[in-house]
Formats: structure tokens, sequence, C-alpha cells
């Protein structure tokens, strides 16, 4: 048995350590050698409502079911912990990404704020490549300073 505070630390430090995975996950492999699967997020077919790029959701999606699903069959709460804290990340790469980012599904318009605002600057600057090499801000919630900063002098000379 372990505390709900210890159980809710490892969710938190799981999605915190999830950022990480994601940009080392982003800049190494879907950038590295599986591009083929990535490519398709940097130049979308119009055609086609899915991409390749979706792919990559397994890799949150399957380890934290296999998780929780093993925590329930033999009580390991600890991997059910990281489980849920993985899902939680997912479940914000997906709105953030797909939802706030790239208005893959336009039910809900995102609030424009400081973070929103910093949050498109820096994917816009990753996608301004369409190609492999090159391109910069791998992570997704943790957005660089100087996006905030740059949008804040724009605003002020605006
Ligand atoms: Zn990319
Ligand atoms: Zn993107």
């Amino acid at each position: 048995m372990i505390s709900s505070t210890t159980y809710a630390l490892i969710v938190i430090a799981t999605f915190a350590v999830m950022e990480f995975n994601a940009w080392f996950l982003h800049k190494y492999v879907m950038h590295g050698f599986l591009w083929n699967l990535h490519y398709d997020h940097h130049n979308p077919d119009p055609t086609r409502s899915y991409q390749y790029n979706d792919f990559f959701a397994l890799v949150f999606a399957v380890p934290s079911f296999l998780f929780i699903l093993f925590d329930s069959i033999y009580d390991l709460p600890v991997l059910g912990a990281i489980g849920f804290g993985i899902m939680a990340y997912g479940a914000a790469y997906f709105f953030v990404h797909e939802i706030i980012i790239h208005r893959r599904w336009k039910f809900m318009t995102p609030k424009s704020n400081w973070y929103t605002r910093g949050l498109n600057s820096a994917h816009k600057i990753h996608h301004s490549k369409g190609h492999k090499e090159g391109c910069e801000n791998f992570g997704m919630l943790i957005v660089p300073l100087k996006y905030f900063n740059k949008r804040a002098s724009l605003s002020k000379t605006n």
C-alpha cells in the first residue's frame, strides 16, 4: 500500500517526466529514424482526416493501459500511478497539440491568453520547416520563455 499523497506525487512526477520523454521522442525519434511517420504532420494531406503521425499516440496509450491493467490484476499501485500520469500527459498533449494548436476538431474556440499565444508561436516555429532537419521547439507544454517575451514586446510596439 502507498498513501494517497505518494500516489498523487507519483502521478505528478510522471506527468513532468513525460514532457521530457515527449521532447526526446519528437527530437530524436520522430525527427530521426521514424521521420516517415512524422512527415505528414509537417506536410499534412488535406484529403485525409488522419495522419500517420497519429500512430505516436500509441507510444503514450499502450504503456499507460498496460501499467493500469497490471496494477488492477497484481495490485501494483506505483505502476498504476505511473500509468495514470502517462494517461494524463497523453490527454494534455492531445488537447494542447491537436485541438488548441492545430485545431483539427473545431468544436471549441480556445481562449487566447499569454500561454496559448506562447504555445502557438513556439509550435509555429517548429512547423516553419517541412523537413526533418533544422527544426526547433520539440517540447510541447513547456514553452521557451522567449516566446512569451517576444509576444509581450510585439504587443507593446503595436
Ligand atoms: Zn516535428
Ligand atoms: Zn504540430
